[in-house]
């Protein structure tokens, strides 16, 4: 049956990358499509403005983009021809420790895995296969739970994907490879000794050693904006500074597509789903939130070790041990003295980031859902250990708390940057275990945030497949899938 006529076939709720995938694949598919952002600017995770100073340009969310570059959606979008342009710096990511030395890695297996000594083989045995199945996993890891098209290769992946980060640590013999790959895997936000906490880490470094860890030229508004001046080529709508809170705020429309967390969802539509729904939503588990500091500098962070000055991520923590310490203390509710530091220094590639000379460099640390602890001090002092003068480099800082982060955010619930906990219990059934995880219980409506699978990060896969479901569904199109 062909969906009634309304003012829009479709509108999509938030303008993260989720929410701009979403829009771009529906108009695409020639539907009319209206996308809502509460906010001023469009965006979401993807904003860069001018945090400090007149003339640094800060990323206020994301900053490197290694999902974005290997997204199979973004990959057929002509993003270049939309002002999009990647840098990619040699050293994706450096990780120093207390005796000077670092581990590094580059876009190369072999120059990685080289500096491991007597790790070498161990690195390549783990990563290789993963780098070499990758085109075919990918759709699979980055979409909603199914059988596999390539269940070998899958099968292959779970296997070290499902251990915990500690257990594959085990597997390295040298403190450079454990504390490298610790770094990776805490992306992850979770405990290191948790099942599927090795995940991340073999995601994010095989993607360096695919594409690698680009950075946008000119901050990842950049992303943002390509995105949204193809969805308006393409005849798609954008409306800001419209925030919703029910939804009759909403033009009439046979679809509606969230890119909101379960806790917004159930504030606005709530009354309106079934009991067994709205229990799951309310079931939905947050997991931990960040502290972000941003600062504009003098000059260069005169780190200790001079490959840590040439890379643009830089993974503060020393050894594993204290790495998995700091998470662990950090997910049950302390305050981690040495915090984990996650650093990027976007304009020792990009020369539009700051004024001649001067820098800007951007960090974060896992901290309690919702905290409101001033982080700073901490985390400065974890730069100054692996880099002796960074304070008297600092011209001015921003900071956000978890809080903060929430205010400026509505989807970082308590600080959540992954639009809830991505532990094994939420992996694939975020936000609740459906069929279709896209759907929800009313007709039309669709929830398609990173609190779908495949989960946070910017890559605009849970918009895709949500977009992709809702089609389906609505309007009987089918998308053949990328
Ligand atoms: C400090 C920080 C660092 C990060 N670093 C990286 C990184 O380096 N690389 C990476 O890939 N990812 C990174 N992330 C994570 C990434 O930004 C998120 O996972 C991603 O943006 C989630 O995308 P989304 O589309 O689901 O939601 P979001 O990007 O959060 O977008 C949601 C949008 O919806 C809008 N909205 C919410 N509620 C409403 C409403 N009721 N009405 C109207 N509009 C609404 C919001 O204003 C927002 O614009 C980082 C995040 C943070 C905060």
């Amino acid at each position: 049956m062909k969906p009634e006529k309304r003012e829009y076939d479709a509108v999509v709720v938030g303008s993260g990358p989720n929410g701009l995938a979403a829009a771009i694949l529906m108009q695409q598919n020639g539907l009319s499509v209206l996308l809502i952002e509460g906010k001023e600017t469009i965006g979401g995770g993807m904003r860069s403005a001018e945090l400090t100073l007149p003339g640094y340009r800060h990323d206020i969310c994301s900053a490197i983009h290694p999902l974005a570059v290997s997204s199979p959606f973004f990959e057929t979008l002509p993003l270049a021809e939309h002002g999009l342009e990647f840098i990619y710096p040699d050293i994706a990511a450096a990780h120093p420790f207390d005796d000077g030395s670092a581990a590094i890695l580059k876009h190369s297996i072999e120059e990685t895995a080289n500096q491991f000594g007597i790790d070498q083989l161990a690195y390549v045995n783990l990563i290789q296969p993963v780098v070499k199945d990758w085109p075919s996993i990918a759709p699979d890891i980055l979409g909603p739970l199914h059988f596999p098209k390539h269940p070998v290769e899958m099968a292959r992946f779970g296997l070290k994907a499902l251990r915990s980060a500690s257990s594959v640590a085990r597997s390295f013999k040298s403190e450079k490879t454990k504390g490298l790959f610790g770094g990776m895997a805490a992306h992850c936000m979770q405990p290191l000794t948790n099942l599927s906490s090795a995940a991340t880490a073999l995601v994010l470094m095989s993607a360096a050693h695919l594409k690698g860890w680009p950075l946008p030229k000119g901050g990842s508004q950049q992303i943002a904006d390509a995105l949204a001046s193809y969805f308006v080529s393409l005849g798609g709508k954008i409306e800001t500074s419209s925030y919703i809170t029910a939804l009759d705020q909403l033009p009439s429309s046979n679809a509606v597509l969230f890119d909101i967390t379960p806790r917004q969802l159930l504030q606005i539509a709530g009354h309106k789903f079934s009991n067994i729904y709205k229990w799951q939503l309310q079931r939905y588990r947050y997991g931990m939130g960040i502290f972000k500091i941003d600062w504009a500098l003098e000059g260069q962070i005169p780190f200790t070790n001079e490959l840590c000055r040439q890379a643009g991520t830089v993974h503060l923590g020393n050894t594993f041990a204290e790495i998995a310490s700091s998470e662990q203390s950090t997910w049950n509710g302390q305050i981690a003295e040495k915090p984990f530091v996650l650093m990027a220094q976007q304009n020792l590639f990009d020369s539009s980031r700051a004024p001649e000379g001067k820098q800007t460099a951007w960090a974060y640390c896992h901290v309690a859902n919702g905290s409101t602890v001033d982080m700073t001090e901490a985390i400065e002092r974890q730069v100054e250990r692996f880099a002796p003068g960074f304070r008297d480099c600092i011209l001015a800082k921003h900071v956000m708390n978890s809080a903060q982060v929430e205010e400026y955010n509505p989807n970082y619930i308590g600080g959540d940057i992954n639009g809830g906990a991505f532990d094994l219990g939420q992996l694939f059934t975020r936000p609740a275990l459906r069929w279709s995880p896209y759907r929800t219980s009313i007709n039309g409506l669709y929830i398609c945030s990173s609190s779908t699978p495949p989960g946070g990060g910017v890559h605009g896969m849970c918009g895709y497949h949500a977009a992709k479901r809702a089609l389906k569904d609505v309007f009987n199109i089918n998308v053949k899938p990328v």
